[in-house]
């Protein structure tokens, strides 16, 4: 092979398995939207930062230490960030990744979730809980970007793994990891019914 591949962005998708997810995403469901009625200082910084919608990003970023329900999801996701560390074949024998912040999303129609990456985090992810159809999926910017300089732009029909951006889609019950560093946002969400997800860091200092 004359043109080899290196560097490359790798993104993990994976279910949560077992045969209740159902029923455990439902209590994930049912403490989201307990939470956006009684976290007034969330509604407030979400009127300010996240128009339309309600996130607890700064308000209770720490699910996981609160609720069992969350408790148990970041079990959960332990295992795919410990398949995805070994996947990238991240050195972390001495300083283990743990779950340092984990907040619930809520995006009614029209709320959109700009672009950003997550500073001071090793891996970043979401799990989804609710996406009604047509709700949008969660798109991923080519980290070189800034550094494209005279790149003509790439062919429409091009292979997905050239294209500058991949949007994946989102679906209840399934989860999202990335490395923080990758820039990602959501676009406005066209349907009536909420897109509800649980955003997560985890890092190693
Ligand atoms: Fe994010």
């Amino acid at each position: 092979m004359p043109t080899q591949k290196f560097f490359p962005t790798q993104i993990h998708t994976a279910s949560l398995q077992g045969a209740g997810w159902r029923k455990f995403n439902n209590r994930l469901l049912q403490e989201c939207l307990q939470l956006s009625v009684d976290d007034t200082a969330g509604q407030r910084w979400s009127q300010q930062n996240y128009p339309g919608g309600y996130t607890s990003y700064s308000s209770v970023p720490r699910m996981h230490t609160l609720s069992p329900t969350f408790e148990s999801l970041q079990k959960q996701l332990n295992r795919h960030v410990r398949s995805f560390v070994r996947k990238l074949e991240l050195d972390t024998d001495d300083r283990p990744l743990v779950m340092t912040d984990c907040w619930v999303n809520i995006m009614p129609r029209h709320v959109v979730h700009g672009l950003h990456l997550h500073p001071l985090s090793t891996i970043s992810g979401t799990y989804y809980v609710q996406t009604p159809k047509g709700s949008p999926g969660i798109k991923f910017e080519d980290p070189r970007l800034d550094r494209f300089m005279a790149a003509p732009p790439r062919r429409p029909d091009a292979r997905r793994e050239n294209k500058p951006w991949v949007i994946l889609p989102a679906q209840a019950g399934s989860l999202v990891l990335f490395e923080s560093w990758l820039r990602h946002e959501v676009a406005p969400n066209p349907i009536e019914s909420e897109r509800i997800s649980i955003s997560f860091n985890y890092g190693w200092f």
